[in-house]
C-alpha cells in the first residue's frame, strides 16, 4: 500500500533535467557547452562519487542553467519532469526552481515563471493522474535582493495558477538565513505560503530563523538533531521537514546513509517526509529514496506510509476538484 498517494514535496527542476534534453537544447540554441559529448553531459550533471560540499554539489546545475534561458526550453523541461514523475507513478509533486537564474537571456521572471507553468499544465493534461505545484525559489546571495523581491512579486502574481509557495535555495553556509528578513517580510505581507531550505549546510540557528519567518515547512532540516529544544518546537508546531537522504550524503550533511538522522527525527515524532531533491544530480528517484530508507535505515512499510501521510498533509495545493 505504500504507493498510494505517492507524494513528493522537495524536487528541483534544474537538478532533474534529462541529460539528453540538455545536450539537444544546447545544439538547438547554438550554445557551446564546456563538454563535447552526451556522455560528458551526463557525467557533469551527476554528482561525483567523492563530492565533499554543498557548493561542489551545486556545480551540477551549471550546464542545465546554460540552456534554461529561453521560454521554449523552460516549458520543455517542466513538461518532461511532469512526464517523468507521472511515469514513476507519483500522484502529487511540488517542483521548485529559481526564476532569477533564467533571466540571463533577457527574459523577466514573470515570463520565466509562465513558461514553467505552461510546461506543467501541458504535462498534467497529458498525464491527468498527477497533480503538480510549482514553488518559486529565491536564491541565497549578497547581491540579489532585487531579484529575490522580483521572485516574490512573481509568486504573488501567479499564486493559485500552479504556483503554490516561495522558498529560498543556494549556499546556506555562505549566506545565512537571517540575511533574508526583508524578502520574507515581503512574502508574509503577501501571505505567500513558505518553505525554506535550512539546517542543511548550516546548523539549528538557521532553522530557528526560518521558523521566525513563519514557515511551517523546512527543506532538509537535518541539523535539528543537534538541538532538542528545536526538535520539540518542530513537533509542537507541526512543522514538516522535507528530508532528502541521498542528497544529504552527497553534500556530506550526513557522513553516510546509515548515519543520517532521519530515523531519530522520525522516532522523536517530527513530521519528516522523504524526497529526492534532484533526480539527475543525485541520480535518484522518490521510489529509490523510499527503498534506501527501507534497506539501510530499516523503515517498515507502515513507517513509510506514515511519512507519505505527513507529506500529503503538508502539501500546498488543495485536492483537485
Ligand atoms: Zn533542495
Amino acid at each position: 500500500m505504500e504507493n498510494r498517494h505517492l507524494c513528493e514535496l522537495h524536487l528541483h527542476l534544474d537538478g532533474s533535467l534529462r541529460p539528453e534534453s540538455v545536450w539537444e537544447m544546447a545544439q538547438e540554441q547554438g550554445i557551446i557547452l564546456p563538454v563535447s559529448s552526451l556522455e560528458e553531459v551526463k557525467l557533469q550533471m551527476k554528482v561525483p562519487e567523492d563530492c565533499q560540499t554543498l557548493e561542489e554539489y551545486l556545480e551540477r546545475f551549471e550546464l542545465p542553467l546554460m540552456v534554461l534561458q529561453t521560454e521554449e526550453a523552460l516549458e520543455r523541461v517542466a513538461f518532461e519532469l511532469v512526464e517523468d514523475l507521472a511515469r514513476e507513478g507519483l500522484d502529487y509533486a511540488e517542483i521548485r526552481f529559481a526564476p532569477q537564474l533564467s533571466v540571463v537571456g533577457g527574459l523577466n521572471q514573470n515570463q520565466v515563471t509562465e513558461a514553467a507553468i505552461r510546461g506543467i499544465k501541458r504535462g498534467m493534461e497529458q498525464y491527468p493522474s498527477i497533480q503538480v505545484g510549482l514553488i518559486l525559489c529565491c536564491m541565497r546571495g549578497d547581491k540579489n535582493e532585487e531579484l529575490n523581491l522580483q521572485t516574490i512579486e512573481a509568486a504573488r502574481t501567479y499564486l493559485g495558477d500552479i504556483v503554490c509557495a516561495i522558498d529560498i535555495a543556494g549556499a546556506e553556509g555562505l549566506y545565512p538565513t537571517e540575511w533574508f528578513q526583508r524578502v520574507f517580510d515581503k512574502a508574509n505581507e503577501y501571505q505567500l505560503p513558505l518553505t525554506i531550505h535550512a539546517g542543511e549546510a548550516a546548523g539549528p540557528e538557521s532553522m530557528w530563523t526560518a521558523l521566525s519567518y513563519g514557515t511551517k515547512r523546512i527543506g532538509h532540516g537535518v541539523h535539528a538533531i543537534e538541538d532538542p529544544e528545536l526538535i520539540q518546537k518542530l513537533i509542537d508546531e507541526n512543522v514538516t521537514l522535507e528530508v532528502c537522504v541521498t542528497s544529504n550524503f552527497h553534500t556530506k550533511v550526513a557522513a553516510s546513509i546509515v548515519e543520517h538522522p532521519i530515523r531519530q527525527l522520525f522516532d522523536a515524532g517530527v513530521h519528516v517526509t522523504v524526497n529526492s531533491d534532484n533526480r539527475t544530480a543525485s541520480n535518484t528517484t522518490l521510489k529509490e529514496e523510499i527503498q534506501i530508507l527501507k534497506d539501510q535505515l530499516h523503515f517498515t512499510d507502515e513507517e513509510i506510509k506514515k511519512m507519505q501521510e505527513y507529506a500529503w498533509e503538508a502539501k500546498f495545493l488543495k485536492e483537485r476538484k
